[in-house]
């Protein structure tokens, strides 16, 4: 195969160049500003890319290394790849180290289109768990939480006000795959007071100067909001005074607070208590 400049969608390049255009653009997708432009982000490595196609995300780019060659599962994503009008490069171990920014880079990489759900999709059924952070500002926190969320079968997250971006790389790192199962929606503060007030069930806020026990709660039989303050400022009196709950995770030791993910982790395992059990994975 030879280098190609640029190329329609659905086909097979081989690419050696860093000053490659196509090569260029993805590694603009390390900045926001580019992945907004292109409505695209990155997800490293081969079973993400599997997951995400399984799952009915739509690539634009499948990268690959050389040493992948011949290797029947690389072969067959390139083939579902290109069947999707999606383009294929195989790079060199240089191209992809500067793709994702590693010296021992995973051997595929998959350009996908950025997905929103819109905010008034979300329309929560009984026992349905929906988590709701304000401003989240730490990439690893949100990832974790997506990842969290996934794990203990919520429905999605709606970010709440400028928030990190779900789709950076730090974010999808964190998320170990799971930014492609959990549906994510955005809104800004005030829009999401106003969807709030159609919620059909338990607004639950957690917040350090909660009177209640998080514990204390029967979170069963309804749909539940969980509202998750930002790492340093916790919720805004708007989005405190808007929940019917505010709830608080008892702690002892120097610490003043937890940490955002750990403390949705907390609260999702008891939200999703009755919900859980061993043997039911899968
Ligand atoms: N300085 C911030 C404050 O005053 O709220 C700390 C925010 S904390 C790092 C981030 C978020 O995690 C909080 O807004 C709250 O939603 C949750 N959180 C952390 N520890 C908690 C606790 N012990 N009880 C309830 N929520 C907690």
């Amino acid at each position: 195969m030879s280098e190609h400049r640029t190329g329609a969608p659905g086909q097979v390049k081989e690419v050696t160049s860093l000053a490659n255009p196509l090569v260029k653009d993805i590694k603009a997708l390390a900045l926001k500003k580019f992945r907004d432009q292109q409505n695209a982000f990155m997800a490293e490595g081969l079973k993400l890319v599997i997951d995400a196609l399984d799952l009915g995300w739509s690539i634009k780019t499948l990268v690959f290394a050389k040493a992948g060659l011949g290797n029947p599962t690389i072969e067959k994503v390139a083939a579902r790849t290109v069947a999707a009008g999606g383009t294929v490069l195989e790079v060199s171990e240089k191209v992809l180290s500067a793709i994702t920014r590693r010296d021992n880079p995973q051997m595929v990489v998959g350009v996908f289109s950025q997905r929103y759900l819109p905010l008034k999709d979300v329309r929560p059924r009984d026992g349905d768990v929906w988590v709701a952070l304000d401003r989240v500002r730490d990439p690893g926190n949100l990832g974790t939480v997506i990842r969290t969320v996934d794990a203990v079968g919520a429905k999605g997250i709606i970010l709440v006000g400028e928030t990190t971006d779900p789709f950076s790389v730090e974010t999808v790192r964190a998320t170990m795959g799971s930014v492609f199962a959990v549906p994510v929606a955005r809104a800004t503060t005030e829009a999401f007071l106003a969807w709030r007030k159609g919620f059909p069930g338990l607004v639950a806020g957690t917040h350090l100067k909660g009177a209640v026990d998080y514990r204390s709660v029967d979170f069963s039989g309804r749909p539940v909001l969980l509202l998750m303050g930002n790492e340093q400022q916790g919720l805004p009196d708007s989005l405190a005074e808007s929940c019917d709950r505010l709830l608080r995770i008892p702690q002892a030791g120097r610490a003043d607070s937890l940490n955002l993910a750990v403390a949705t982790g907390v609260m999702l395992f008891e939200i999703r208590r009755g919900a859980l059990t061993l043997g039911a994975e899968g």
